[in-house]
C-alpha cells in the first residue's frame, strides 16, 4: 500500500527548498532570533544552540540567559548578543523588547525550576512569535494542561526525543503506536513535531509524516539535539515556513553528522563536530 500521507525526504526535496542568499541583502533580511536556553551547569546547551543557529544563516542572534551564563556566552559565542536575566542560575523572565524578534527557540539546558515554569507560561500567554520548543520547555509544557491548551493558537515546532515525546502524549507501546500518537498530537494541537531518533519523523498539523534520510549513530551523544534547535530556529528566522524549516533543518543536521563521519568517525563524534560540519552540509545542498 502506498500512502500519500507518509513521505521520505530525499536530498532533491530539500535542495528545492534552499533559498540562495541575495546580493543586495543585509543582516536585517535574515531574521533576528532569540534563544531562551541555558541554566546553571547547562550553559553549554545554549552555546551549542547559538553556534548552530549562527552557522545556519540567521541575521542576528540574541540569547537571554541567567547571570551565570553571561561571561561564558559572550566568550564562547561573540557573534551573539547576550541579555541577562535577573536570576543568577535560571531563566525567570522574558526580554523587555520581545516583539522585535522574528522567532524564539526555547528549551535546551533550561531546567524545570518554578521560576522557569512561570517564564514559559508568560511566553505562551503573551508572545505571538513562531516558537521552536525543545528539551525542558517541552517537559514544562507536558506537565501542564493549562499550557497545552494554549498550543492550538501558536505557531510551534516541537523537537522532542522519544522520552520527551512520551511526556507530551503518554506511554507509547511500539513504533506504530508512536506514529499514531505523532499524527494525533500534531492535528490536535495544530503544530509540527520533529520526533527525533535514528529516522527522525516530522509530523504536520494536517497529519502528514515525513521520515528523514540523514544522520548516524555518532549523533547519540549529549548536545546534538541542542544543535538541531539552533538550526531550526535560524531557518524559521529566515522566513522558511515551519514545514520547510523542519524538513530542511532535520536533513541538514543529519547531513552534517554524516559528513563528520569522514573526519572524526562515529565513536569520537561530538555535538560540536556536527556544528563544525554545518558549513559543508549547506554547501552540499546549494
Ligand atoms: P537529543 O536527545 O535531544 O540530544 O537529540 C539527539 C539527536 O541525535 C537527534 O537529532 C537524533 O535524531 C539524533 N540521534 C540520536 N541517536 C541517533 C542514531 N542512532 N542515529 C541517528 N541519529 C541519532
Ligand atoms: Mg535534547
Amino acid at each position: 500500500e502506498v500512502r500519500a500521507d507518509l513521505c521520505y525526504t530525499t536530498r532533491e526535496d530539500v535542495q528545492r527548498l534552499i533559498r540562495p542568499r541575495k546580493k543586495f541583502s543585509h543582516k536585517g533580511i535574515y531574521g533576528h532570533a532569540l534563544l531562551l536556553c541555558g541554566g546553571y551547569g547547562k550553559i553549554g546547551a545554549a552555546v551549542l544552540a547559538a553556534r548552530a543557529c549562527l552557522r545556519s544563516g540567521v541575521g542576528l542572534l540574541t540569547i537571554q540567559a541567567p547571570q551565570a551564563g553571561y561571561i561564558i556566552l559572550q566568550t564562547a559565542v561573540p557573534e551573539a548578543m547576550t541579555l541577562t536575566d535577573k536570576n543568577r542560575r535560571h531563566l525567570s523572565e522574558l526580554p523587555r523588547e520581545i516583539d522585535k524578534f522574528d522567532v524564539i527557540g526555547v528549551g535546551p539546558g533550561l531546567g524545570t525550576e518554578r521560576v522557569t515554569k512561570t517564564a514559559i507560561g508568560q511566553l505562551l500567554a503573551t508572545s505571538h512569535h513562531p516558537l521552536v520548543i525543545d528539551a525542558d520547555a517541552i517537559n514544562i509544557i507536558a506537565g501542564s494542561e493549562k499550557l497545552k491548551a494554549q498550543l492550538p493558537k501558536k505557531k510551534a515546532i516541537f523537537t522532542p526525543h522519544p522520552k520527551e515525546f512520551e511526556r507530551l502524549v503518554g506511554k507509547v507501546k511500539n513504533d506504530y503506536d508512536r506514529l499514531q500518537h505523532l499524527r494525533e498530537f500534531c492535528v490536535e494541537y495544530q503544530c509540527y513535531v520533529t520526533l527525533k531518533g535514528s529516522h527522525t519523523a516530522i509530523g504536520t498539523p494536517e497529519g502528514k509524516v515525513y521520515f528523514n534520510s540523514t544522520g548516524n549513530s555518532g549523533m547519540a551523544t549529549g548536545g546534538t539535539g541542542d544543535v538541531l534547535t539552533g538550526i531550526v530556529t535560524a531557518l524559521v528566522g529566515q522566513a522558511y515556513t515551519l514545514e520547510e524549516a523542519c524538513l530542511l533543518g532535520v536533513y541538514v543536521h543529519g547531513l552534517a553528522a554524516d559528513l563528520a563521519l569522514h573526519t572524526v568517525g562515529a565513536i569520537s563524534m561530538t555535538a560540536s563536530d556536527v556544528i563544525d560540519h554545518l558549513p559543508k552540509a549547506f554547501l552540499h545542498l546549494t
